[in-house]
């Protein structure tokens, strides 16, 4: 198996809410780390027009990518106007087929908002369509096969109707929390609009106060919450567990 992970998510700072201990954890066990979004986060001001939001959060993208050595990719879709469609679909599978991950981290089923809905079907459908020799024209790398795919948790930790979710996995991030605070960071755009908004450093706070949420779970200081896809011809062994000790939920 090839040791690369990639989390198809779908705004440029979901990754470093949501996920980003774990990558760090992965990059340090020598796994090559990608991080995609569908959208631009073209919509993430209330001044810029799209095109310039959309610059400035790729490159603080790309920022929070390099601080541990991952690489930053977007499939250009626009802000609340993403449709899991033949385009679309075709786009993500393309990129799955160049980076060839044997891991993946989306987002759940079901979370606050449909952009985050319609890049779980994307990311669902890639992880499934990209190593099927004819699903696109791409050259197969070595190593592609049907990835592990994990589901990070939806914002606030519960579904579209305020239900709590249940993790199947909890990986314990405190050694990290650090690292993943540089990283959410780098998107300086959003940092300073909640600060504008709030008064104080929402943005960090708050993923702060979430993984340490998750953290009680975990018996530990902070911790991130995946839910493991174990449907048929998905790898069914919590493969984060076994390589972080993980927490897992019976
Ligand atoms: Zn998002």
């Amino acid at each position: 198996m090839n040791r690369t992970v990639l989390t198809m998510l779908a705004h440029p700072d979901d990754a470093e809410i949501l996920c980003a201990g774990t990558l760090i954890r992965l990059a340090e066990a020598g796994w090559d780390v990608h991080i995609a979004t569908s959208v631009m986060g073209d919509c993430g001001s209330a001044t810029l027009p799209n095109d310039q939001i959309a610059e400035i959060r790729r490159k603080e993208g790309v920022a929070a990518a390099e601080l541990i050595d991952a690489t930053y990719h977007c499939l250009g879709e626009k802000d609340v106007h993403l449709v899991f469609d033949r385009e679309s679909n075709r786009k993500a599978i393309d990129l799955f087929r160049q980076i060839a991950p044997s891991l993946v981290i989306t987002h759940p089923r079901l979370d606050y908002m449909l952009d985050h809905e319609q890049t779980h079907l994307l990311a669902r459908s890639a992880a499934f369509a990209y190593p099927i020799p004819n699903s696109t024209d791409m050259p197969l790398n070595e190593g592609s096969a049907v990835p592990y795919l994990y589901y990070c948790d939806p914002l606030d930790g519960v579904d579209h109707a305020g239900e709590q979710i249940k993790p199947t996995t909890l990986i314990d991030i405190t050694g990290e929390m650090d690292r993943k605070t540089e990283m959410l960071a780098c998107h300086v755009s959003q940092r300073e609009w909640l600060r504008s908004h709030h008064g104080m450093d929402e943005y960090i706070e708050a993923m702060k106060r979430h993984s340490a949420m998750r953290g009680q779970h975990a018996g530990t200081t902070y911790a991130e919450a995946f839910v493991q896809h174990r449907g048929h011809a998905f790898p069914r062994n919590d493969l984060l567990a076994e390589l972080f000790n993980g927490h897992v939920n019976e």
